[in-house]
């Protein structure tokens, strides 16, 4: 029996061992310098000011809609084709969630769709957008950063699946996801199946000072020592706790984990990009499989390859009884029963239902090896030319 292939999974090398080795033995398991290095590594690697680690990045999310002062009732925009995390962290808020189709191409928002729907609404309906950089494919931010200022709403980028990846501007420069140049704020995510793994980890980019510090604030309870911002001082022991917020920090173990795993985060995404590049060539021709839109002026991260075929759960559960543990990406946030009781009907966005019924995330992965994909492809032509 061959070794089941997962659609993703962690890499972990002597030198991460080492790494959580040396900070298990040092000082400080929480609160250490790790935390601070990763962030700065990490802000570097994106190209972003600054970068707040947290536990995860459901976390990191909750604290971007914090600190934008989502409040109850206010509504957002979200897109249907992610991880429910994305529009979970409005609702925590206590705002609403109003989801807008997807392009039937890239699985992005659909910005023609946001457009209408802005123009649908008096000015003032909505505060602002959580767009996904779905499967690693990044949003063009600029566009969409000119729709939103018509429309006074702040971004929220979700790159999770797109740590690397970037889009060419107007001006022919290249725009990494998360670099804080268009988005308020990007949210990244450390979980095994990601491009980099702590185990559980996230972390929210801004380039925004205001917004750093809030991020920073909610982080770690709403309280606060800085002594300019003090309603008083007892003495060099004083905090006060000014807001209401959270405990979402990361240990330092698993920050320098991160900081490990990103030292080859380059050497990832190039092994990614051959894989996808494989799958492309296998399956270009075939024409039951819809593969990936790949764009000169992008740069693919690849979290996801994702294909569609006419019978998605015949080879879904072709593929499985053959230890090929393909999966899919997503059931549509809107037909959840939790986000139909709010209102949401099948039927309300057929794009991204139509995509649903077809796609199929492929094993893709830096340490796949070549002979695992030759049997991946073999098993899903097999399937399809049956
Ligand atoms: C993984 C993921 C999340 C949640 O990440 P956690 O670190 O598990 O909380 C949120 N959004 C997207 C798009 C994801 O892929």
């Amino acid at each position: 029996m061959r070794k089941p292939i997962p659609y993703g999974r962690q890499s972990i090398n002597d030198d991460d061992i080492k790494a959580v080795v040396e900070t298990l033995k040092s000082d400080y398991l929480t609160q250490g310098p790790k935390i601070k290095e990763f962030e700065e590594k990490f802000a570097e690697y994106v190209g972003a000011e600054y970068a707040v680690a947290v536990n995860n990045a459901t976390s990191a999310l909750h604290l971007a809609a914090t600190a934008l002062g989502v409040k109850p009732g206010d509504k957002v925009i979200v897109t249907p084709m992610t991880f429910a995390a994305s529009a979970n962290c409005i609702r925590y808020c206590g705002g609403e969630v109003k989801f807008c189709d997807i392009d039937a191409d890239t699985y992005l928002m659909d910005t023609k769709q946001l457009r209408k729907t802005l123009e649908s609404s008096p000015k003032g309906t909505y505060k602002g957008i959580v767009v996904v950089d779905f499967a690693g494919y990044p949003h063009n931010l600029e566009e969409l950063r000119k729709i939103c200022d018509e429309y006074g709403l702040w971004i929220i980028e979700d790159a999770c699946h797109a740590p690397g990846a970037w889009f060419i501007d107007s001006n022919g420069e290249i725009q990494k996801s998360g670099n804080g140049k268009y988005a308020d704020i990007s949210i990244f995510s450390f979980h095994p199946v990601k491009h980099i793994a702590t185990g559980e980890g996230g972390m929210a980019t801004t380039n925004q000072p205001e917004l750093y510090k809030k991020l920073c604030h909610f982080r770690t309870h709403g309280i606060t020592k800085d002594p300019s911002v003090l309603t008083k001082n007892d003495g060099g022991w004083y905090y006060e706790m000014q807001d209401l917020g959270y405990n979402y920090r990361i240990t330092d173990f698993q920050a320098a984990l991160g900081i490990s795993q990103l030292n080859r985060a380059d050497s990832g995404l190039k092994r990614r990009q051959e894989i996808a590049e494989k799958y492309d060539e296998a399956f270009r021709n075939i024409r039951d499989i819809k593969i990936p839109r790949r764009e000169k002026d992008i740069f693919h991260a690849f979290h996801l390859y994702v294909i569609q075929v006419p019978d998605r759960k015949g080879l879904y559960d072709f593929l499985h009884e053959n230890g090929i543990y393909a999966q899919v990406h997503y059931v549509p946030l809107h037909l959840m029963p939790y986000y139909q009781e709010q209102g949401n009907r099948p039927g309300d966005l057929p794009v991204v239902e139509d995509y649903y019924a077809h796609c199929l995330s492929l094993p893709m992965f830096p340490t796949l090896t070549d002979e695992e994909q030759d049997y991946v492809i073999a098993k899903v032509k097999e399937f399809i030319e049956k």
